[in-house]
């Protein structure tokens, strides 16, 4: 498989760096998958970024796909993002009061958005997906959610979930240190499945609080679920009283400035945001109908609190993003060039006949080594995929390509990459491509 591979590049510092890292941190970081555990090599320490670029701590340039893992959809270090922060900070970092700031992000939002009327700013995705959820049990007064089979939505108890081997079953935890009685209240189903979620609901009537799914599912790789099914969780959701939470914290200001609801066309009645909403700096949010935000506290009696939530440094660069994305031709012109890229390399690979698959949505895109024309559950990814895509990004690695380093992750084209990096890249996928098959 190494024949024609370039050579390594040097980590000699990022290596030095880890070994102290370890010596701190469990895994020697702060979130599992920065640990490079399913790719080749030691992690790289990154020293900066600008526009589409990273360096990391041996001087390595890469044009990045990661953009930290969604956020940067205008590229790192934006000069208008650096320059509303830095204004901002002039005038103090956190107070634990309101700030007008916090109206200006909110205004940015719910005037241009179709699903949320009013809103509560949190600090992070996983903590406004928990407080989305419960909300949801508040105000139905249940207690039971349903989930899918490879949708992430954080790091909080009731979702760290994932299915047994019967079609409804009750969730085991897949962390330790989840209490069972916790994961007992999640059902998880795979997706893309109308009996599975019929059965779930016949099973637990009028148990279910809410069902929650990514607006388009994008941490088992990228599984695209139909339309059709889409609308069918909306009815089967109002059919049965329960709520329909779409986790937009990738999708949201992503696929468009309303996120997935838009592009499917239909309104979820809670919406949780993160990533892209912070421009770079820790925010999540969640959003609904008047009516159902009157049950947060302090008016209603679901309790959620932070005390840096609506900081305003980080709804400065909030506001710096958005408002670049709110700009009419945004979305088309990076959806449009994000397209370009990956039929290209589609057109590559079908032409030489691998067995690989870009699967995208705008500008997310993930490599499935598969022949497969849909991939629509977490079970339909090809086995061996996850070893070709470890010589993938040890290829792009040493061609100067930076994607995340494991292969259930998608990449982000931003408004940063030109022409230029994206000629460089597909350049680059081709010959890793020649090298993987
Ligand atoms: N929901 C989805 C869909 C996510 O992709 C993530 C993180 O990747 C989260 C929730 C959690 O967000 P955070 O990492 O900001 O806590």
């Amino acid at each position: 498989v190494n024949t024609g591979s370039k050579p390594d590049i040097s980590r000699a510092k990022s290596a030095e760096l880890y070994e102290k890292s370890k010596t701190y941190f469990p895994g020697g970081v702060n979130s599992p998958v920065r640990a490079f555990k399913s790719v080749y090599g030691t992690p790289l320490f990154i020293e900066k970024g600008d526009g589409c670029y990273i360096w990391d701590a041996d001087g390595n340039q890469f044009i990045d796909f990661c953009g930290s893992w969604g956020p940067l959809i205008l590229g790192h270090n934006n000069p208008k993002i650096r320059e509303k922060v830095t204004e901002v900070m002039q005038n103090g970092m956190s107070f634990g009061a309101p700030t007008a700031l916090e109206n200006e992000l909110a205004e940015l939002i719910i005037k241009n958005n179709r699903f949320v009327e009013k809103i509560r700013f949190t600090s992070s995705g996983t903590e406004a997906v928990m407080s989305a959820i419960r909300l949801a049990r508040g105000f139905t007064g249940r207690d039971k959610i349903i989930k899918f089979e490879g949708c992430y939505h954080g790091h909080s108890d009731s979702l760290l979930v994932k299915a047994g081997s019967g079609l409804v079953t009750f969730g085991e935890t897949s962390s330790a240190g989840v209490p069972k009685s916790f994961a007992e209240e999640t059902i998880v189903i795979p997706l893309n499945d109308t009996n599975a979620i019929e059965q779930a609901f016949a099973q637990f009537k009028d148990q279910v609080a809410a069902v929650i799914i990514e607006g388009i599912p994008a941490n088992n790789g990228l599984i695209i679920q139909d339309e059709e099914y889409v609308k069918f969780l909306r009815k089967i959701c109002t059919d049965n009283g329960s709520l329909l939470i779409f986790d937009e914290v990738i999708t949201g200001f992503r696929v468009g400035f309303e996120g997935a609801a838009a592009h499917y066309g239909i309104k979820p009645d809670i919406v949780t945001y993160g990533k892209i909403i912070g421009g770079g700096l820790p925010v999540g949010m969640y959003g609904a109908s008047a009516e159902i935000m009157a049950h947060i506290s302090p008016d209603g009696g679901v309790y959620q609190a932070g005390t840096l939530s609506g900081n305003p440094v980080a709804m400065a660069a909030g506001i710096a993003t958005l408002t670049e994305l709110n700009k009419s031709s945004f979305y088309k012109d990076l959806n449009a060039k994000a397209q370009g890229f990956v039929e290209s390399i589609q057109r590559f690979a079908t032409a030489r006949n691998y067995r690989f698959k870009v699967f995208s949505v705008g500008s997310i895109f993930w490599f499935a080594f598969t022949d497969k024309e849909k991939i629509q559950t977490a079970d339909d990814i090809d086995a061996g995929s996850m070893e070709k895509f470890k010589v993938m990004h040890r290829e792009l690695l040493n061609r100067g390509i930076y994607l995340g380093p494991s292969g259930y992750e998608v990449g982000f084209v931003s408004a940063a990459h030109t022409k230029v990096e994206l000629e460089k890249a597909k350049r680059a996928i081709f010959e890793a491509l020649d090298l993987v098959f």
